[in-house]
Protein backbone atom coordinates (compact mmCIF):
# COMPACT_ATOMS: atom_id res chain seq x y z
CA UNK A 1 0.00 0.00 0.00
CA UNK A 2 1.52 3.30 -0.78
CA UNK A 3 -0.06 6.34 0.62
CA UNK A 4 1.75 8.58 -2.13
CA UNK A 5 -0.28 7.38 -4.54
CA UNK A 6 -3.58 9.18 -3.68
CA UNK A 7 -3.83 12.85 -2.55
CA UNK A 8 -5.27 14.00 0.31
CA UNK A 9 -9.00 15.39 0.48
CA UNK A 10 -10.20 17.75 3.12
CA UNK A 11 -14.09 17.82 2.91
CA UNK A 12 -16.05 20.38 5.21
CA UNK A 13 -19.76 19.07 6.21
CA UNK A 14 -21.62 22.04 7.30
CA UNK A 15 -24.54 20.07 8.03
CA UNK A 16 -27.45 22.12 8.94
CA UNK A 17 -25.10 25.54 9.40
CA UNK A 18 -25.32 28.94 8.14
CA UNK A 19 -27.77 31.02 5.84
CA UNK A 20 -26.45 31.91 2.48
CA UNK A 21 -25.07 35.05 3.58
CA UNK A 22 -23.44 33.28 6.84
CA UNK A 23 -22.41 30.90 3.91
CA UNK A 24 -20.65 33.81 1.46
CA UNK A 25 -18.76 35.31 4.34
CA UNK A 26 -17.45 31.69 5.74
CA UNK A 27 -16.23 30.80 2.39
CA UNK A 28 -14.87 34.38 1.95
CA UNK A 29 -12.77 33.48 4.74
CA UNK A 30 -11.78 29.71 3.19
CA UNK A 31 -10.64 30.74 0.17
CA UNK A 32 -7.89 32.80 0.71
CA UNK A 33 -6.72 30.39 3.61
CA UNK A 34 -6.10 27.19 1.54
CA UNK A 35 -5.16 28.44 -1.70
CA UNK A 36 -1.91 27.13 -1.51
CA UNK A 37 -3.45 23.42 -0.32
CA UNK A 38 -1.62 20.59 -1.43
CA UNK A 39 -4.70 18.22 -1.42
CA UNK A 40 -8.19 18.43 -2.44
CA UNK A 41 -10.58 21.07 -0.90
CA UNK A 42 -14.32 20.57 -0.24
CA UNK A 43 -17.08 21.83 1.26
CA UNK A 44 -20.29 20.28 1.62
CA UNK A 45 -23.16 22.86 2.52
CA UNK A 46 -26.68 23.16 2.71
CA UNK A 47 -28.83 22.71 -0.48
CA UNK A 48 -29.95 26.69 -0.16
CA UNK A 49 -26.17 27.85 0.07
CA UNK A 50 -24.95 25.97 -2.43
CA UNK A 51 -25.42 28.61 -4.94
CA UNK A 52 -24.30 31.27 -3.03
CA UNK A 53 -20.97 28.82 -3.03
CA UNK A 54 -20.37 28.26 -6.19
CA UNK A 55 -20.19 31.42 -6.70
CA UNK A 56 -17.75 32.35 -4.12
CA UNK A 57 -15.90 29.19 -4.65
CA UNK A 58 -15.68 29.85 -8.89
CA UNK A 59 -11.98 29.65 -10.25
CA UNK A 60 -10.26 28.52 -6.64
CA UNK A 61 -9.07 24.97 -5.69
CA UNK A 62 -11.95 25.11 -3.38
CA UNK A 63 -14.89 22.56 -4.53
CA UNK A 64 -18.51 22.51 -3.38
CA UNK A 65 -20.26 19.49 -2.45
CA UNK A 66 -24.13 19.06 -1.07
CA UNK A 67 -25.10 16.83 1.95
CA UNK A 68 -27.58 14.70 -0.13
CA UNK A 69 -29.37 13.54 -2.99
CA UNK A 70 -32.17 11.56 -4.34
CA UNK A 71 -31.91 8.31 -6.79
CA UNK A 72 -34.92 9.12 -8.98
CA UNK A 73 -33.78 11.70 -11.99
CA UNK A 74 -37.07 13.29 -10.78
CA UNK A 75 -40.75 12.78 -9.86
CA UNK A 76 -42.75 12.81 -6.61
CA UNK A 77 -41.06 13.40 -3.89
CA UNK A 78 -41.34 16.43 -2.08
CA UNK A 79 -38.48 18.40 -0.36
CA UNK A 80 -35.64 16.24 -2.21
CA UNK A 81 -33.03 17.20 -4.66
CA UNK A 82 -31.97 14.89 -7.79
CA UNK A 83 -28.77 14.50 -8.84
CA UNK A 84 -29.55 16.43 -11.76
CA UNK A 85 -30.45 19.26 -10.29
CA UNK A 86 -26.66 19.19 -8.49
CA UNK A 87 -25.19 18.86 -11.86
CA UNK A 88 -26.67 21.99 -13.56
CA UNK A 89 -25.68 23.64 -10.63
CA UNK A 90 -21.90 23.15 -10.91
CA UNK A 91 -21.62 21.30 -7.90
CA UNK A 92 -18.81 18.13 -7.75
CA UNK A 93 -19.59 15.84 -5.05
CA UNK A 94 -22.15 14.58 -2.61
CA UNK A 95 -22.14 13.18 1.05
CA UNK A 96 -24.03 9.78 1.16
CA UNK A 97 -25.37 8.03 4.12
CA UNK A 98 -24.07 10.06 6.39
CA UNK A 99 -24.87 8.81 10.48
CA UNK A 100 -26.88 11.83 10.88
CA UNK A 101 -29.33 10.47 7.87
CA UNK A 102 -29.11 6.96 9.01
CA UNK A 103 -29.86 8.14 12.64
CA UNK A 104 -32.51 10.59 12.17
CA UNK A 105 -34.14 10.05 8.08
CA UNK A 106 -34.55 6.26 8.22
CA UNK A 107 -31.38 6.36 5.70
CA UNK A 108 -30.43 2.80 5.23
CA UNK A 109 -27.69 0.81 3.12
CA UNK A 110 -30.12 -0.04 0.58
CA UNK A 111 -30.96 3.80 -0.14
CA UNK A 112 -27.58 5.41 0.49
CA UNK A 113 -26.35 2.03 -2.89
CA UNK A 114 -29.71 3.72 -4.60
CA UNK A 115 -28.53 7.35 -4.27
CA UNK A 116 -24.37 6.39 -4.63
CA UNK A 117 -25.62 4.85 -7.92
CA UNK A 118 -27.74 7.42 -9.23
CA UNK A 119 -24.85 10.24 -7.92
CA UNK A 120 -21.99 8.23 -10.13
CA UNK A 121 -24.42 8.04 -13.21
CA UNK A 122 -24.71 11.40 -13.15
CA UNK A 123 -21.22 12.26 -12.73
CA UNK A 124 -21.02 13.30 -9.05
CA UNK A 125 -18.48 11.94 -6.70
CA UNK A 126 -20.00 10.82 -3.42
CA UNK A 127 -18.38 10.33 -0.67
CA UNK A 128 -20.21 7.62 0.98
CA UNK A 129 -20.44 7.37 5.35
CA UNK A 130 -19.74 4.17 6.86
CA UNK A 131 -19.32 3.71 10.49
CA UNK A 132 -20.09 1.50 13.63
CA UNK A 133 -22.07 2.64 16.88
CA UNK A 134 -20.70 2.56 20.39
CA UNK A 135 -22.48 -0.53 21.15
CA UNK A 136 -21.25 -1.81 17.94
CA UNK A 137 -17.42 -1.27 19.23
CA UNK A 138 -17.65 -2.50 22.16
CA UNK A 139 -19.78 -5.81 21.28
CA UNK A 140 -16.42 -6.03 18.88
CA UNK A 141 -18.15 -6.24 15.77
CA UNK A 142 -16.75 -3.45 13.83
CA UNK A 143 -15.39 -5.11 10.96
CA UNK A 144 -18.52 -7.09 10.26
CA UNK A 145 -20.69 -3.85 10.95
CA UNK A 146 -18.02 -1.79 8.45
CA UNK A 147 -17.74 -4.61 5.77
CA UNK A 148 -21.63 -5.40 4.99
CA UNK A 149 -22.00 -1.22 5.00
CA UNK A 150 -19.18 -1.51 1.91
CA UNK A 151 -20.83 -4.80 0.46
CA UNK A 152 -24.16 -3.21 0.09
CA UNK A 153 -23.84 0.49 0.01
CA UNK A 154 -21.04 -0.13 -3.22
CA UNK A 155 -23.71 -3.11 -4.00
CA UNK A 156 -23.51 -3.01 -8.35
CA UNK A 157 -21.33 -0.28 -8.17
CA UNK A 158 -18.56 -0.66 -10.99
CA UNK A 159 -14.41 -0.83 -10.04
CA UNK A 160 -14.27 2.58 -12.59
CA UNK A 161 -16.84 3.73 -10.63
CA UNK A 162 -15.54 2.74 -7.03
CA UNK A 163 -12.18 4.76 -7.77
CA UNK A 164 -14.52 8.09 -7.90
CA UNK A 165 -16.46 7.28 -4.69
CA UNK A 166 -14.96 8.61 -1.22
CA UNK A 167 -15.51 6.44 1.29
CA UNK A 168 -15.47 8.28 4.53
CA UNK A 169 -15.06 6.35 7.74
CA UNK A 170 -17.30 7.76 10.48
CA UNK A 171 -17.13 6.04 13.58
CA UNK A 172 -20.35 7.02 15.16
CA UNK A 173 -19.48 7.50 18.07
CA UNK A 174 -16.83 10.05 17.43
CA UNK A 175 -19.02 12.33 15.37
CA UNK A 176 -19.55 15.46 16.76
CA UNK A 177 -18.92 14.27 20.55
CA UNK A 178 -15.23 15.45 20.91
CA UNK A 179 -14.61 11.85 21.21
CA UNK A 180 -12.12 11.04 18.66
CA UNK A 181 -10.50 7.30 17.38
CA UNK A 182 -7.00 7.68 18.08
CA UNK A 183 -5.07 7.74 15.13
CA UNK A 184 -4.19 4.00 15.27
CA UNK A 185 -8.28 3.19 15.81
CA UNK A 186 -8.50 4.83 12.46
CA UNK A 187 -6.11 3.36 10.64
CA UNK A 188 -7.09 -0.14 11.57
CA UNK A 189 -10.45 0.64 10.66
CA UNK A 190 -9.44 2.63 7.01
CA UNK A 191 -7.24 -0.29 6.28
CA UNK A 192 -9.21 -2.75 6.84
CA UNK A 193 -11.72 -1.15 4.83
CA UNK A 194 -9.28 -0.59 1.98
CA UNK A 195 -8.39 -4.69 2.99
CA UNK A 196 -12.24 -4.73 1.99
CA UNK A 197 -12.45 -3.14 -1.33
CA UNK A 198 -9.62 -5.29 -2.08
CA UNK A 199 -11.46 -8.30 -1.97
CA UNK A 200 -14.49 -6.90 -4.04
CA UNK A 201 -12.59 -5.46 -6.46
CA UNK A 202 -8.76 -6.27 -6.78
CA UNK A 203 -5.44 -4.63 -4.99
CA UNK A 204 -5.45 -1.85 -7.72
CA UNK A 205 -8.42 -0.41 -7.29
CA UNK A 206 -8.65 -0.48 -3.44
CA UNK A 207 -5.31 1.36 -3.49
CA UNK A 208 -7.01 4.01 -6.13
CA UNK A 209 -9.81 4.94 -3.12
CA UNK A 210 -9.35 7.65 -0.92
CA UNK A 211 -10.65 6.20 2.11
CA UNK A 212 -11.39 9.53 4.67
CA UNK A 213 -11.59 9.48 8.36
CA UNK A 214 -14.18 11.65 10.27
CA UNK A 215 -15.58 12.24 13.82
CA UNK A 216 -13.83 15.53 16.09
CA UNK A 217 -11.25 15.76 13.20
CA UNK A 218 -9.70 19.42 14.47
CA UNK A 219 -6.36 21.15 14.09
CA UNK A 220 -5.36 19.88 17.33
CA UNK A 221 -5.30 15.89 16.19
CA UNK A 222 -5.24 16.42 12.45
CA UNK A 223 -1.72 16.21 12.21
CA UNK A 224 -1.29 12.82 13.62
CA UNK A 225 -4.45 10.98 11.93
CA UNK A 226 -3.67 11.98 8.53
CA UNK A 227 -0.02 10.62 9.45
CA UNK A 228 -1.28 6.97 9.07
CA UNK A 229 -0.80 5.26 5.62
CA UNK A 230 -4.53 4.20 5.00
CA UNK A 231 -6.27 7.59 6.13
CA UNK A 232 -6.37 10.26 2.93
CA UNK A 233 -7.96 12.93 4.07
CA UNK A 234 -10.92 14.07 6.74
CA UNK A 235 -14.46 14.60 6.48
CA UNK A 236 -14.69 17.76 8.84
CA UNK A 237 -18.16 18.80 10.47
CA UNK A 238 -17.79 21.39 13.60
CA UNK A 239 -14.06 22.23 12.87
CA UNK A 240 -14.89 23.30 8.92
CA UNK A 241 -17.18 25.87 10.24
CA UNK A 242 -14.36 27.84 11.72
CA UNK A 243 -12.08 29.00 8.40
CA UNK A 244 -9.08 29.13 10.95
CA UNK A 245 -9.89 25.41 11.98
CA UNK A 246 -10.77 24.10 8.19
CA UNK A 247 -7.53 25.59 7.05
CA UNK A 248 -5.29 24.35 9.88
CA UNK A 249 -6.51 20.65 8.86
CA UNK A 250 -6.10 21.80 5.24
CA UNK A 251 -2.17 22.81 5.66
CA UNK A 252 -1.94 18.87 7.89
CA UNK A 253 -3.02 17.17 4.78
CA UNK A 254 -0.82 19.22 2.31
CA UNK A 255 2.42 18.05 4.32
C1 LIG B 1 -19.32 14.83 10.35
O1 LIG B 1 -20.34 15.48 10.43
O2 LIG B 1 -19.14 14.13 9.37
C2 LIG B 1 -18.32 14.93 11.43
C3 LIG B 1 -17.26 14.19 11.36
O3 LIG B 1 -18.60 15.82 12.42
P1 LIG B 1 -17.57 16.30 13.57
O4 LIG B 1 -16.27 16.63 12.90
O5 LIG B 1 -18.23 17.51 14.17
O6 LIG B 1 -17.44 15.18 14.54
Amino acid sequence: MDKTKRKAVIAGNWKMNKTPSEAKALLEEIVPAVKDADCEVIACVPYVDLSVALEVTKGTNVKIGAENCHWAESGAFTGEISTGMLKEMGVEYVVLGHSERRQYFGETDETVNKRTKAALAAGLKPIVCVGELLWERECDITEEVIARQIKLDLFDVSAEDVKKTIIAYEPVWAIGTGKTATADQAEEVCGFIRAALAKLYSQEVADAVTIQYGGSMNDGNADELLSKVNVDGGLIGGASLIAEKFAAIVKAASK
